[in-house]
């Protein structure tokens, strides 16, 4: 796969699971990568460490996405340190299971504000920040990594399926007004993944404390590794991927 050499990725919530993943492929195809994190410092100096491994350029950058001011000066950082941003990545992301799976009927406006902001302000805030710089480049990519549960709006899922529609709404908007440009804005949906989230949503929803006890009864006999995602973004944001944009690429071994 072509087309990363030079180009600086930004992965939000690159400190683990499929985040993570991400950053260390962006990083062998041959990019320079901005690791954003929220609270786990360790675990992104990790990823940054695995990435400078592969003789690129890493940076470890704190920012809360849902915070405007935090994008900004993650955004001035990353410029300054690394260079312009031709890859976006908006992983960054917290699960219905954090909020205790609400129904709508009984749902605080607090449970969805929560998720909102994570998932489309912050996707919002660097969108805005950063696709400016990437009409100059030629090529951008915007990833949205959204989820199989705007597919499905399975029950007390509605505080999250809200939030990511929200979300792939604004993908499907931004990739009809910056073709122009240049700048691929596409959605990766993933179905269950084994990441922090993934183990929190089955141990909840379903009582199951091992996440690979559902292998059986996965398609292709596993769950969904984190790297499976980043092999759908990193092909997206190849050269092979150069003709794909406002599409959805769901990642679910083709569902249940
Ligand atoms: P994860 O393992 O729980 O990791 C979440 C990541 O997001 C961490 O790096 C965390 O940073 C970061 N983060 C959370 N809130 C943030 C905020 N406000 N600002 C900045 N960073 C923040 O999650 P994951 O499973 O890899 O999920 C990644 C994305 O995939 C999410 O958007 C999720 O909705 C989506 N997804 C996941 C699954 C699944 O089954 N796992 C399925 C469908 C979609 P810290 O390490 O600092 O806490």
């Amino acid at each position: 796969m072509a087309g990363f050499e030079g180009r600086v990725a930004l992965v939000t919530g690159g400190s683990r699971g499929i985040g993570a993943a991400t950053a260390l492929l962006l990083a062998q195809r041959g990019c320079d990568v901005a690791i954003n994190y929220q609270r786990n410092k360790e675990a992104a100096d990790s990823v940054a460490e695995a990435v400078r491994a592969q003789g690129r350029r890493a940076g470890v950058y704190q920012a809360d996405v849902a915070s405007a001011s935090d994008c900004e000066a993650m955004a001035a950082a990353v410029t300054a340190e690394l260079g312009a941003v031709g890859i976006l990545v908006n992983n960054a992301g917290v699960g219905s299971a954090s909020v205790g799976q609400p129904r709508i009927a009984d749902m605080p406006d607090s449970d969805l504000q929560r998720l909102l902001d994570v998932h489309v302000f912050g996707p919002l805030h660097l969108s805005r920040l950063l696709v400016p710089g990437m009409r100059v480049l030629g090529r951008g990519d915007v990833i949205m990594v959204s989820s199989v549960a705007t597919q499905g709006y399975g029950p007390r899922m509605g505080v999250y399926a809200i939030a990511k529609a929200g979300m792939e709404a604004m993908a499907y908007t931004l990739a009809k007004e910056e073709r122009q440009y240049g700048i691929r804005v596409n959605v990766v949906s993933p179905g269950l993944v084994e990441t922090d989230m993934g183990k929190l949503l089955v141990s909840f929803a379903r009582g199951v404390e091992d996440i690979r006890s559902l292998d059986p009864a996965s398609p292709f006999g596993f769950v969904c590794q984190p790297e499976d995602i980043a092999n759908a973004i990193a092909f997206l944001c190849s050269d092979e991927g150069r003709y794909i944009t406002n599409q959805r690429l769901t990642v679910n071994g083709g569902g249940f």
